[in-house]
């Protein structure tokens, strides 16, 4: 009850979801975002909203398959269709074969996080829907924020939003903001959810994990310590975006998604990879 109600608190609180909205979830299978189509699930017929949930399958031989297995029969429980859309055919590679392309230093996950953010906004937009909600809880924000400090890119932390996200592409919501990842877990358990418990085999390779663990140590020695570094994150992003001097954005002028740099980040991946041949234009926005 605490769970769901926080995330109704959240939801209100940042005007996330509209009665007659249609909302997008990103479903992994693990247990945060098991846990949020669960807890959307008991909120859409009394708040009168839409639940579209969706799979990117990253091509993670072994791994994802799993998951795939998983979220199907968890929809089918719901009585909600499944949606699954791919790197494959969006951007003609696999996570897999963009690693072995890989010529640079760049994390699996850098590489990962920014195909997937865009095969989201294109599945919101061509599932026709309002948002795109993600699992992402407490603990993953606060350790965005870190890991945004330390790469020096703090611009980025304005654009993590209270909750609601903003920036280019499908507006992104976040239900779980004021959860702790804990506190997610257990709900996972205690309602039986079916999440699948092995992590993806890259996992351990960015930074995320050594920042994870450094503040989990922190709290546990100075209990609410994640809470307070999330409420000081906050109020700093909506400093930051109170700025008169916002950064100028233009259209990527290889497939037309808004972006502040010379090309987009996801034509920027691409092209590294070398794949800025005829599947490139794949990755265009929602819309585009
Ligand atoms: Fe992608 Fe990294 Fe997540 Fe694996 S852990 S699915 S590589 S972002």
């Amino acid at each position: 009850r605490s769970i769901r109600k926080k995330a109704a608190g959240a939801v209100s609180r940042h005007s996330m979801i509209s009665r007659g909205d249609r909302v997008c979830v990103g479903v992994s299978g693990g247990k945060d975002s098991l846990a949020l189509l669960h807890v959307l699930s008991s909120m859409a017929p009394v708040r009168g909203f839409e639940l579209v949930p969706v799979t990117i399958d990253e091509g993670i031989p072994g791994y994802r398959d799993e998951a795939l297995g998983i979220v199907a029969g968890f929809c089918a429980s719901l009585g909600l269709e499944h949606h699954v859309r791919s790197y494959e055919d969006l951007y003609g590679i696999t996570l897999e074969g963009a690693l072995a392309s890989r010529t640079g230093r760049e994390s699996s996950c850098s590489i990962c996080g920014v195909l997937r953010r865009r095969a989201l906004d294109r599945a919101t937009d061509e599932l026709g829907a309002d948002s795109v909600a993600t699992g992402h809880n407490l603990d993953d924000i606060v350790q965005t924020v870190l890991i945004n400090m330390m790469s020096g890119d703090a611009a980025r932390i304005a654009r993590m939003g209270q909750g609601a996200g903003s920036g280019a592409g499908a507006r992104r919501i976040k239900p779980f903001c004021d959860i702790y990842e804990s506190e997610i877990a257990f709900y996972a358990f205690s309602e039986g959810l079916p999440f699948q418990a092995e992590s993806c085999p890259h996992m351990s390779e960015g930074i995320r994990t050594e920042v994870r663990e450094f503040l989990n140590s922190l709290e546990s020695r100075h209990g609410g310590i994640k809470n307070s570094l999330y409420r000081s994150a906050m109020a700093v992003a909506e400093s930051m975006r109170q700025d008169p001097a916002p950064r100028r954005q233009i259209s990527c002028p290889r497939c037309g998604a808004p972006c502040t740099g010379r090309i987009c980040s996801v034509c920027s991946t691409l092209g590294r990879l070398g794949r800025e041949g005829p599947r490139a234009p794949a990755c265009a926005p929602a819309g585009a």
